[in-house]
Protein backbone atom coordinates (compact mmCIF):
# COMPACT_ATOMS: atom_id res chain seq x y z
CA UNK A 1 0.00 0.00 0.00
CA UNK A 2 0.72 3.73 -0.51
CA UNK A 3 -0.45 6.67 0.88
CA UNK A 4 -1.63 8.07 -2.41
CA UNK A 5 -4.15 4.46 -2.26
CA UNK A 6 -5.76 5.51 1.32
CA UNK A 7 -8.09 8.39 0.01
CA UNK A 8 -6.37 11.16 1.88
CA UNK A 9 -7.08 14.57 1.22
CA UNK A 10 -4.49 16.03 -1.72
CA UNK A 11 -2.93 18.63 1.08
CA UNK A 12 -2.01 15.57 3.49
CA UNK A 13 -0.32 13.12 0.26
CA UNK A 14 1.76 16.96 -0.51
CA UNK A 15 2.85 17.29 3.39
CA UNK A 16 3.38 13.27 3.36
CA UNK A 17 5.54 13.66 0.01
CA UNK A 18 7.33 16.27 1.31
CA UNK A 19 8.03 14.77 4.69
CA UNK A 20 9.15 12.32 2.57
CA UNK A 21 7.05 9.85 3.39
CA UNK A 22 5.80 7.37 0.56
CA UNK A 23 5.17 3.72 2.25
CA UNK A 24 2.38 3.70 5.10
CA UNK A 25 4.01 1.71 8.34
CA UNK A 26 2.16 -1.57 9.38
CA UNK A 27 -0.07 0.14 12.06
CA UNK A 28 -0.83 3.20 9.36
CA UNK A 29 -2.13 0.62 6.62
CA UNK A 30 -4.19 -0.94 9.02
CA UNK A 31 -5.22 2.05 11.24
CA UNK A 32 -6.15 5.11 8.56
CA UNK A 33 -8.80 2.96 6.52
CA UNK A 34 -10.63 2.23 9.84
CA UNK A 35 -10.38 5.44 11.14
CA UNK A 36 -11.42 7.40 8.19
CA UNK A 37 -14.76 4.71 8.14
CA UNK A 38 -15.41 6.67 11.02
CA UNK A 39 -14.91 3.75 13.58
CA UNK A 40 -13.54 4.13 16.80
CA UNK A 41 -9.98 2.35 17.26
CA UNK A 42 -7.66 0.25 19.80
CA UNK A 43 -4.34 0.58 18.80
CA UNK A 44 -1.71 -1.71 20.44
CA UNK A 45 1.84 -0.11 19.57
CA UNK A 46 4.53 0.74 21.15
CA UNK A 47 6.44 4.37 19.91
CA UNK A 48 8.36 3.97 16.97
CA UNK A 49 5.64 1.86 14.71
CA UNK A 50 4.08 5.59 13.51
CA UNK A 51 1.49 5.18 15.36
CA UNK A 52 1.45 9.45 15.70
CA UNK A 53 0.71 9.44 12.14
CA UNK A 54 -1.79 6.37 12.10
CA UNK A 55 -3.63 9.07 14.04
CA UNK A 56 -2.97 12.38 13.24
CA UNK A 57 -3.63 11.52 9.25
CA UNK A 58 -7.51 10.33 9.74
CA UNK A 59 -7.68 13.41 12.29
CA UNK A 60 -7.07 15.92 9.92
CA UNK A 61 -8.40 14.42 6.86
CA UNK A 62 -11.90 14.32 9.05
CA UNK A 63 -11.00 18.26 9.68
CA UNK A 64 -10.84 18.87 5.90
CA UNK A 65 -13.92 17.27 5.41
CA UNK A 66 -16.21 19.14 6.90
CA UNK A 67 -16.61 22.79 7.47
CA UNK A 68 -16.61 24.69 11.04
CA UNK A 69 -14.53 26.89 12.56
CA UNK A 70 -13.03 25.49 15.71
CA UNK A 71 -15.43 26.78 18.95
CA UNK A 72 -14.20 29.73 21.47
CA UNK A 73 -12.68 28.13 24.09
CA UNK A 74 -12.55 24.89 23.08
CA UNK A 75 -11.24 22.61 20.15
CA UNK A 76 -12.64 20.00 17.16
CA UNK A 77 -9.89 17.09 17.84
CA UNK A 78 -8.35 16.48 21.54
CA UNK A 79 -5.39 14.59 22.08
CA UNK A 80 -4.70 13.26 25.53
CA UNK A 81 -0.44 12.16 25.98
CA UNK A 82 1.08 11.55 29.59
CA UNK A 83 4.25 14.03 28.89
CA UNK A 84 4.84 17.28 28.14
CA UNK A 85 7.58 15.83 25.77
CA UNK A 86 5.17 13.55 24.10
CA UNK A 87 2.58 16.39 23.39
CA UNK A 88 4.94 19.13 21.46
CA UNK A 89 6.37 15.71 19.42
CA UNK A 90 2.70 14.83 18.26
CA UNK A 91 2.15 18.97 18.01
CA UNK A 92 4.40 18.96 15.74
CA UNK A 93 3.37 15.58 13.72
CA UNK A 94 0.09 17.54 13.42
CA UNK A 95 1.95 20.56 11.94
CA UNK A 96 3.68 18.77 9.88
CA UNK A 97 0.81 16.28 8.21
CA UNK A 98 -0.81 19.70 8.24
CA UNK A 99 1.10 22.26 6.96
CA UNK A 100 -1.61 22.72 3.86
CA UNK A 101 -4.35 22.70 5.23
CA UNK A 102 -4.71 25.94 7.66
CA UNK A 103 -5.65 24.37 10.90
CA UNK A 104 -4.77 25.58 14.11
CA UNK A 105 -2.99 23.17 16.48
CA UNK A 106 -2.35 23.91 20.46
CA UNK A 107 -0.42 21.88 22.87
CA UNK A 108 -0.81 22.71 26.52
CA UNK A 109 0.96 21.18 29.24
CA UNK A 110 1.91 21.78 33.22
CA UNK A 111 4.44 23.16 34.29
CA UNK A 112 4.68 26.81 32.36
CA UNK A 113 2.51 29.79 32.81
CA UNK A 114 -0.98 29.62 32.18
CA UNK A 115 -1.48 32.83 30.29
CA UNK A 116 -0.34 31.71 26.65
CA UNK A 117 -2.46 29.08 26.82
CA UNK A 118 -5.47 30.69 27.94
CA UNK A 119 -5.22 33.28 25.48
CA UNK A 120 -5.10 29.83 22.74
CA UNK A 121 -8.07 28.54 24.30
CA UNK A 122 -10.19 31.38 24.00
CA UNK A 123 -9.50 31.98 20.45
CA UNK A 124 -10.61 28.44 19.58
CA UNK A 125 -8.31 25.28 18.21
CA UNK A 126 -8.79 22.70 15.67
CA UNK A 127 -6.42 20.30 17.05
CA UNK A 128 -5.93 20.28 20.86
CA UNK A 129 -2.89 18.42 22.98
CA UNK A 130 -2.76 17.95 26.29
CA UNK A 131 -1.39 16.67 29.41
CA UNK A 132 -4.68 15.93 31.52
CA UNK A 133 -3.93 17.78 34.50
CA UNK A 134 -3.13 20.62 33.15
CA UNK A 135 -6.12 20.60 30.91
CA UNK A 136 -8.33 20.16 33.99
CA UNK A 137 -6.95 23.07 35.65
CA UNK A 138 -8.21 25.19 32.45
CA UNK A 139 -11.58 23.09 32.92
CA UNK A 140 -12.03 24.04 36.41
CA UNK A 141 -11.13 27.77 35.49
CA UNK A 142 -13.73 28.09 32.81
CA UNK A 143 -10.99 28.86 30.20
CA UNK A 144 -11.72 25.63 28.52
CA UNK A 145 -14.56 23.66 27.18
CA UNK A 146 -14.81 20.18 25.47
CA UNK A 147 -18.19 20.11 24.35
CA UNK A 148 -17.73 20.13 20.70
CA UNK A 149 -14.73 17.54 20.61
CA UNK A 150 -15.68 15.37 17.42
CA UNK A 151 -12.68 12.97 18.08
CA UNK A 152 -10.53 12.39 21.13
CA UNK A 153 -7.14 10.12 21.32
CA UNK A 154 -5.53 8.54 24.22
CA UNK A 155 -2.37 8.41 23.23
CA UNK A 156 0.03 5.77 25.40
CA UNK A 157 -2.73 5.06 27.94
CA UNK A 158 -0.24 2.99 29.83
CA UNK A 159 2.10 5.41 30.43
CA UNK A 160 -1.11 7.40 31.91
CA UNK A 161 -1.97 4.67 34.56
CA UNK A 162 1.81 4.91 35.61
CA UNK A 163 1.66 8.99 36.11
CA UNK A 164 -1.71 8.57 37.80
CA UNK A 165 -4.05 10.78 35.41
CA UNK A 166 -6.72 7.72 35.19
CA UNK A 167 -8.96 10.18 37.27
CA UNK A 168 -7.95 13.06 35.80
CA UNK A 169 -9.40 11.73 32.60
CA UNK A 170 -12.32 10.09 33.67
CA UNK A 171 -12.86 13.72 34.73
CA UNK A 172 -12.24 15.17 31.47
CA UNK A 173 -14.89 12.51 29.60
CA UNK A 174 -17.30 13.84 31.36
CA UNK A 175 -16.77 16.98 29.13
CA UNK A 176 -16.59 15.63 26.14
CA UNK A 177 -19.67 14.72 24.25
CA UNK A 178 -20.79 10.95 24.05
CA UNK A 179 -20.03 8.09 21.99
CA UNK A 180 -22.32 6.86 19.07
CA UNK A 181 -25.41 5.51 20.24
CA UNK A 182 -27.51 3.64 17.94
CA UNK A 183 -28.10 6.13 14.77
CA UNK A 184 -26.89 9.08 16.53
CA UNK A 185 -23.16 9.99 15.11
CA UNK A 186 -21.45 11.19 18.60
CA UNK A 187 -17.56 11.47 19.75
CA UNK A 188 -15.14 8.67 17.91
CA UNK A 189 -12.00 7.99 19.99
CA UNK A 190 -8.67 6.65 19.12
CA UNK A 191 -7.52 4.79 22.00
CA UNK A 192 -3.73 3.83 22.31
CA UNK A 193 -1.39 2.08 24.46
CA UNK A 194 1.61 -0.24 24.42
CA UNK A 195 0.47 -2.91 27.18
CA UNK A 196 -2.94 -4.12 28.00
CA UNK A 197 -3.39 -4.12 31.80
CA UNK A 198 -6.70 -4.58 32.82
CA UNK A 199 -7.08 -1.00 34.28
CA UNK A 200 -6.45 0.22 30.68
CA UNK A 201 -8.84 -2.28 29.06
CA UNK A 202 -11.49 -0.97 31.73
CA UNK A 203 -10.71 2.49 30.62
CA UNK A 204 -10.68 1.53 26.83
CA UNK A 205 -14.34 -0.16 27.31
CA UNK A 206 -15.70 2.55 28.92
CA UNK A 207 -13.99 5.26 26.01
CA UNK A 208 -15.01 2.71 23.02
CA UNK A 209 -17.77 1.78 21.19
CA UNK A 210 -17.04 -1.00 18.89
CA UNK A 211 -13.98 -0.54 18.21
CA UNK A 212 -11.65 -1.98 15.62
CA UNK A 213 -8.82 -3.47 17.26
CA UNK A 214 -5.33 -3.31 15.58
CA UNK A 215 -2.31 -4.75 17.22
CA UNK A 216 1.70 -4.28 15.88
P1 LIG B 1 6.03 7.26 16.10
O1 LIG B 1 5.92 5.78 16.31
O2 LIG B 1 4.71 7.88 15.78
O3 LIG B 1 6.73 7.94 17.24
O4 LIG B 1 6.93 7.50 14.78
C1 LIG B 1 8.26 7.06 14.72
C2 LIG B 1 9.08 7.79 13.64
O5 LIG B 1 8.76 7.30 12.34
C3 LIG B 1 8.86 9.27 13.59
O6 LIG B 1 10.11 9.91 13.56
C4 LIG B 1 8.13 9.52 12.29
O7 LIG B 1 8.48 10.76 11.74
C5 LIG B 1 8.56 8.37 11.42
N1 LIG B 1 7.51 7.91 10.47
C6 LIG B 1 6.20 7.78 10.74
N2 LIG B 1 5.54 7.28 9.68
C7 LIG B 1 6.45 7.07 8.70
C8 LIG B 1 6.37 6.55 7.36
N3 LIG B 1 5.22 6.14 6.84
N4 LIG B 1 7.52 6.48 6.65
C9 LIG B 1 8.69 6.88 7.21
N5 LIG B 1 8.83 7.36 8.45
C10 LIG B 1 7.73 7.47 9.21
Amino acid sequence: TQFSELGLAAPLLRALEEAGYSTPTPIQARAIPLVMAGQDLLGIAQTGTGKTAAFALPVLHRLTGRGGRPPRGGCRALVLAPTRELCSQIGESFRTYGKHLGLSVAVIFGGVPHGAQRRALAQGIDILVATPGRLQDHLDAGDARLDRVEVLVLDEADQMLDKGFLPAIRRLLRAVPAGPKGEQPGRQTLFFSATMPGEIGKLAGEMLTSPARVEV
